[in-house]
């Protein structure tokens, strides 16, 4: 099979899709021939999302949704599901980061952290776990990080919810086996995104540092000494969706230029 019809007749939902690592694996998903519904927030950059999945051909299909509240994530289940068919692959990808030193941390930013990093991953799973059970078939692939292996000075909520996010994988891989439902997670090192330059501001406007030197400090984290792009995780999330990888569950699988080797 050519690497563009492996999943024809596949039926995609990716969260935080609008840009970033979700929209790279939208359009890989799409491109190897599954129909893609995608969400977020900002709307505008979901439907330029849609205009190009379905100009390759594939049902695309896509409604706003904050995932961190159970009534907007159910009601975009209900829409996802209906509009599709089913689903045969979740990707949980929406998520942010935020960093402060530990003995100021402000509780808002802990809860903020735990809310959208980890409990949305709950709720959008557990929205379309029913559908996935029925089929007795199904792929989960939570967008973790290189935080769910490793703690880091000044993200402990960020670390505390991916590791979060990392556990959960592994009992629900557990718990889906008798439905051959597959859960999987992967743990980026920093990926050249919004959210990176977003950090990149950040240090930068902490530390005086210029941007293009907080980039760099970043770009150092990895032994590659770069940034990965976010096409480099979409190939993992591809080949996570695919059918003859139906034997891995409850792996996590590390992209970060071989800094963490476990
Ligand atoms: P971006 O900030 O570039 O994109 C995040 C996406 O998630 C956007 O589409 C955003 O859209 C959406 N999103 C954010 N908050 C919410 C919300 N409350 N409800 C619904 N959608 C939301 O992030 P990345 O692409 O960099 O990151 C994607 C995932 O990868 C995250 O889980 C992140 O933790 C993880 N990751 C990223 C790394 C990196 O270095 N970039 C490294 C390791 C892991 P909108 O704001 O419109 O809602």
């Amino acid at each position: 099979m050519s690497e563009h019809n492996l999943l024809t007749g596949k039926r995609a939902v990716v969260t935080g899709a609008g840009r970033g690592i979700g929209r790279s694996i939208a359009l890989a998903l799409a491109e190897a021939g599954a129909d893609v519904a995608v969400t977020a927030r900002t709307t505008t950059e979901l439907e330029a999302l849609v205009a190009q999945i379905s100009a390759m051909g594939r049902k695309s299909l896509s409604t706003p949704c904050d995932v961190t509240n159970p009534e907007e994530v159910q009601s975009m289940a209900k829409t996802f599901i209906e509009g599709l068919g089913g689903v045969d692959i979740l990707v949980n990808n929406a998520g942010n980061a935020g960093s402060h030193k530990f003995q100021t941390h402000p509780d808002e930013l802990w809860h903020r952290m735990l809310a959208i990093n980890l409990t949305s991953v709950y709720y959008v799973t557990k929205a379309f776990v029913p559908t996935l059970i029925d089929q007795r078939s199904g792929r989960i692939i939570n967008i973790a990080s290189i935080a769910s292996r490793v703690g880091g000075s000044y993200i402990a909520a960020y670390t505390a919810a991916k590791h979060g996010v990392l556990g959960l994988t592994r009992a629900l891989a557990t718990e889906l086996l008798p439905y051959n439902v597959t859960v999987n997670a992967i743990c980026p090192g920093y990926v050249d995104t919004p959210m990176t330059d977003s950090s990149v501001a950040n240090i930068s406007s902490r530390t005086g540092m210029p941007e293009a030197k907080a980039r760099e400090v970043l770009e150092k984290t990895s032994p590659q000494n770069r940034l990965i792009q976010p096409e480099e995780i979409a190939a993992i999330a591809l080949f996570l969706a695919q059918d003859v990888t139906k034997g891995i569950t409850g792996q996590a699988f590390n992209i970060d230029g071989g800094g963490v080797m476990s």
